[in-house]
């Protein structure tokens, strides 16, 4: 294979694809060399595949702004991880931090004896693994965001597998990994975790809600688009400074809704929402006043994670008011910051301090939020027991 060869969808070639990512030049010149590089391992089938899988994990990370090594180290991962690349070369060829990226998302893999400590007496060399696997995730964020996007591209790429194969990655998925991205507040991440262990889990339903919601488009973006024009002809009146439009709803959480409020199917169609995005945080309060002196709202719908953020960080005013038509619709105020710490969680903080010329979680302080993180994750595994609690303190011994 050549990397002229490779054709992705719609039959761009990897070339083209690299010329289209919003980098500048000397960065796509470094991920075509590190392409070059793999294309001439292993037999053709395979090593396309795997660069595929790089391509989507590529696209991912883009999307949640992550530093050019990390795309590196997204796309050399498949290789090492299938043994097609010894570990050991990454050093020699890439350089100690690429190597040592890489080596962190390989020692992501303890994850999975972390399903299975309840079943057996745990070895010394599984807590060891465990061990190993917190001490990289802790020193370095990034691993970690690449393994998630691993899991997405490896979950996409599973549309074709065999029913069992989704099954058990799907199981996987929904009891660590969608938890882990939900703990690290990455948003985008988590949504599409669970949407595709949901359709892996529960397909018929997840057929079910997608044609319905299919079949009900245009009549929903007409209604939110005239929601929307009338919120914003009211923000401005009132001077609140604020953009608003129309999210989508994503399937998992429209099932959750259904599940924990026992609605029916077809009450549970009508869901529509919006997001209004400030500056400043006064306007958020500002832009809640508006909202609630122009429609009727539900009082029982009504947070404020503003004040009261969530337990991963969390933060926006949720409120259900009813528009036109007596139709319900959910409406999210957050500010810039919040909304880029939404979808971006630990990964936007990370960016924010590489600009200031940190490469990883550095300070101690960084250290111990971090951790704290991962550990309130662990509460999500109540199958795993206190281990995780238990090697708390030997992370840090090793500082
Ligand atoms: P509640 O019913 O108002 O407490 O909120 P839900 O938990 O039902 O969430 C409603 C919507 O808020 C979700 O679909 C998300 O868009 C958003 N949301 C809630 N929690 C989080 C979170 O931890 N991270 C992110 N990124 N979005 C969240």
């Amino acid at each position: 294979v050549a990397v002229r060869d490779i054709h992705l969808k719609d039959n761009f070639t990897l070339d083209e694809w690299i010329s289209s990512l919003s980098l500048g030049e000397a960065e796509q010149d470094q991920l075509r060399t590190v392409y070059k590089y793999c294309v001439s391992q292993g037999e053709e089938v395979l090593t396309s595949r795997l660069l595929v899988r790089g391509v989507e994990m590529v696209g991912i990370l883009m999307m949640l702004n992550m530093d050019v090594a990390t795309l590196k180290a997204a796309i050399l991962y498949p290789f090492v991880e299938t043994g097609l690349i010894p570990a050991a070369r990454m050093e020699e060829d890439f350089g100690t931090k690429i190597a040592k990226l890489v080596e962190g998302v390989l020692e992501m893999e303890a994850i999975r004896s972390l399903q299975t400590l309840h079943r057996s007496e745990t070895s010394p060399e599984q807590v060891d693994n465990v061990r190993r696997m917190l001490l990289a995730m802790v020193e370095d964020v990034r691993a970690v965001v690449i393994k998630l996007a691993e899991r997405i591209a490896c979950l996409r790429e599973a549309k074709l597998a065999d029913e069992e194969t989704r099954v058990l990655m799907a199981q996987e998925i929904t009891n660590i990994y969608a938890p882990l991205a939900n703990r690290l507040g990455i948003g985008q991440l988590k949504w599409e975790l669970e949407d595709l262990a949901f359709r892996y889990l529960h397909p018929e339903t997840y057929k079910q809600i997608a044609k319905q919601l299919d079949e009900k488009r245009l009549d929903r973006e007409r209604y939110i688009r005239e929601f929307v024009q009338s919120l914003r002809d009211a923000l401005k009146e009132a001077g609140v400074e604020a953009e608003v439009y129309g999210r989508p709803k994503h399937i998992y959480s429209i099932w959750r809704k259904m599940q924990k409020k026992h609605l029916e199917f077809n009450e549970l169609f009508d869901v529509r929402a919006v997001r209004v995005v400030t500056k400043r945080l006064q306007d958020c309060y500002a832009a809640l006043g508006i909202v609630h002196t122009h429609f009727h709202h539900i009082p029982r719908e009504f947070d404020d994670y503003v004040a009261n953020p969530k337990p991963n960080g969390y933060q926006s005013i949720h409120t259900v008011v009813v528009g036109n038509e007596g139709k319900a619709v959910e409406i999210q105020i957050r500010t810039d910051q919040m909304h880029q710490d939404a979808e971006l969680g630990v990964a936007a903080h990370w960016r924010y301090k590489e600009g200031a010329q940190a490469s990883k979680t550095t300070t101690f302080e960084d250290k111990i939020e971090w951790l704290r993180k991962l550990l309130a994750w662990q509460e999500d595994l109540s199958e795993s027991g206190s281990l995780l609690e238990d090697l708390r303190s030997q992370v840090f011994e090793d500082r």
